[in-house]
C-alpha cells in the first residue's frame, strides 16, 4: 500500500502514514452512532508510532460498556471525527476512514457490535460480524 494521508474537514489537523492497517472494522456501537451521527463508524487500526499527525486535536473519553476507556480524538474547530484509542489496546490507534483523501483501500475484516446496527445501515452481509467487541486478534 502507498501513503496513506488524511485531514479534518477544515484542514487544521492532517495526518499521514506508510503502513499497512493492523485491522479495519466497522463498528455499529452506540458511541459510535453518537460520535459519529451515523449508523456506524469506518475504522482502520495503526501503531500510533506508525501515524504522523500535524496540528491540534481534542479528545474526549467514554467508558465502553467493556469498562475500558476509549479516547476519540477530532478537530475542535470543525468537529471532525478522526482519531481513537482504547485503553485495553496500549500503542494502538483507530483512524476513522472517511477522513482519508483516498479511502479506495478500505476493505472491512469484521463488523463489530452488530447488535446495535439499525435496519437502515446496510451492510455486507457476507463479511464476519461479532454482536459485540471480539476479542483483539493475536
Ligand atoms: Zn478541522
Ligand atoms: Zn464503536
Amino acid at each position: 500500500m502507498s501513503k496513506i494521508t488524511g485531514q479534518c474537514l477544515c484542514g487544521a489537523v492532517t495526518y499521514s502514514t506508510e503502513s499497512e492497517p493492523l485491522r479495519m472494522a466497522q463498528c455499529h456501537c452506540k458511541a459510535c452512532q453518537r460520535a459519529s451521527g451515523t449508523g456506524h463508524m469506518s475504522l482502520a487500526f495503526f501503531k500510533e508510532e506508525d501515524v504522523a499527525i500535524t496540528g491540534t486535536f481534542s479528545e474526549f473519553a467514554s467508558v465502553a460498556d467493556s469498562g475500558n476507556e476509549n479516547i476519540r480524538g477530532f478537530c475542535g474547530t470543525c468537529g471532525a471525527r478522526l482519531f481513537g484509542r482504547n485503553s485495553a489496546r496500549a500503542g494502538v490507534m483507530a483512524v476513522a476512514v472517511g477522513t482519508a483523501d483516498d479511502n479506495s483501500w478500505f476493505s472491512p475484516q469484521v463488523i463489530v457490535y452488530n447488535k446495535d446496527k439499525p435496519a437502515w445501515d446496510c451492510m455486507d452481509g457476507e463479511l464476519t460480524s461479532f454482536d459485540e467487541m471480539p476479542p483483539p486478534p493475536k
